[in-house]
């Protein structure tokens, strides 16, 4: 039997074909992504280490299976939500890797250091596979409501595999550059993101220090030059601004936790390529502080209530 080339699997990917897709990872994330894949027409395969996300998965029309290795077999592309590299690492290098067809397109949606990514993807490409990392933007609503941002690092080629997939669990789907470019890109952002929580947090505490009505203080800064998405889109302050986790007592929302994590891979990758983050490295501390007290749970934007002392 001729095996399709690239160029012909994107175009029969572009007109909407039906795919066999193996999903890895239906935790928070990974199983309304998958469900969002099964809406879309597509098979999907599934398989994770918990029983019940795998019951989960069932009940959403996914196929279940026992192991890596059984999931991979036969499809159009495998898609992986994991929660770390070292789990990514071992899961395609063990069992994708050598065990799904070769022609299959290899999506890691994971938030992983940017060398982990690329050390996979060479080493899936030095056995004949294209693999992209496709880390998201957008928290769990997103992903169950198929609303996510995509940042993809990958070959033009690569990116061009992985589009359609990723379009019919996303809103929007980036192409950052090679590989690892959408890990360092997901990360640049989260990095800033944490550090103008933190100066959006604090300014707020000193607003209220200096008896401002947070209200008051809050309708000038967001027309003035202090204005910024965390104060705007995502207000820490309860009943100011739109409605973010801070009016549901910073429950749900992006947990301290995550934010946590991402800022620890940024000062990671800050390391190792000599990037000076002053902001970041102090916001990646006053985060840790915050969730070695037991915060870990609850939304990024709680840590207002470390900054009011
Ligand atoms: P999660 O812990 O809820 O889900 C991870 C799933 O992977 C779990 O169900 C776990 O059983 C499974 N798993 C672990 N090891 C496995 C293995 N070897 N084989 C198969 N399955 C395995 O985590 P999550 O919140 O879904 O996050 C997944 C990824 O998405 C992380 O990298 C996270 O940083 C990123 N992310 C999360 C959010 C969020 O709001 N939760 C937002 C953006 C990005």
């Amino acid at each position: 039997m001729v095996r399709p080339t690239a160029a012909m699997r994107s175009l029969f990917r572009q007109w909407g074909e039906a795919m066999k897709i193996a999903f890895i990872g239906l935790g928070n994330m990974g199983a309304g992504m998958a469900a969002n894949l099964v809406k879309a027409g597509h098979e999907v395969n599934a398989f994770d280490l918990a029983e019940a996300a795998l019951a989960q998965a069932k009940a959403n029309g996914c196929t279940v299976y026992s192991g890596v290795r059984e999931v991979v077999a036969n499809v159009d592309a495998v898609v992986s939500m994991l929660p770390n590299g070292k789990i990514v690492e071992s899961v395609f290098e063990e069992d994708v890797i050598g065990h799904a067809p070769t022609n299959a397109i290899l999506i890691d949606c994971s938030t992983i250091d940017v060398d982990t990514a690329r050390a996979v993807a060479l080493f899936a490409g030095n056995q004949g596979y294209a693999m992209v990392d496709a880390p998201v933007s957008g928290g769990i609503a997103a992903a169950n409501g198929g609303t996510l941002t995509f940042m993809v690092g990958g070959a033009h080629d690569e990116f061009d595999l992985a589009q359609p997939i990723l379009s019919a669990m996303g809103k929007a789907v980036i192409h950052a550059g090679t590989s690892g470019a959408g890990q360092a890109a997901k990360i640049c952002n989260n990095m800033l993101l944490g550090a103008s929580m933190i100066a959006t947090c604090e300014t707020f505490a000193m607003a209220e220090k200096l008896g401002l009505d947070l209200q008051t203080f809050y309708n000038i800064s967001s027309k003035a030059s202090g204005q910024n998405w965390s104060m705007t889109s995502y207000c820490p302050v309860p009943n100011v601004g739109p409605l973010s986790p801070a009016d549901n007592d910073y429950q749900g929302g992006f947990a301290t936790a995550l934010m946590l994590k991402d800022l620890k891979l940024a000062m990671e990758a800050a390391q190792s390529v000599g990037a000076d983050t002053p902001m970041g490295s102090r916001a990646a501390e006053i985060y840790q502080a915050f969730a070695d007290g037991g915060a870990g749970g609850l939304d990024f934007s709680a840590i207002i209530r470390q900054l009011k002392g």
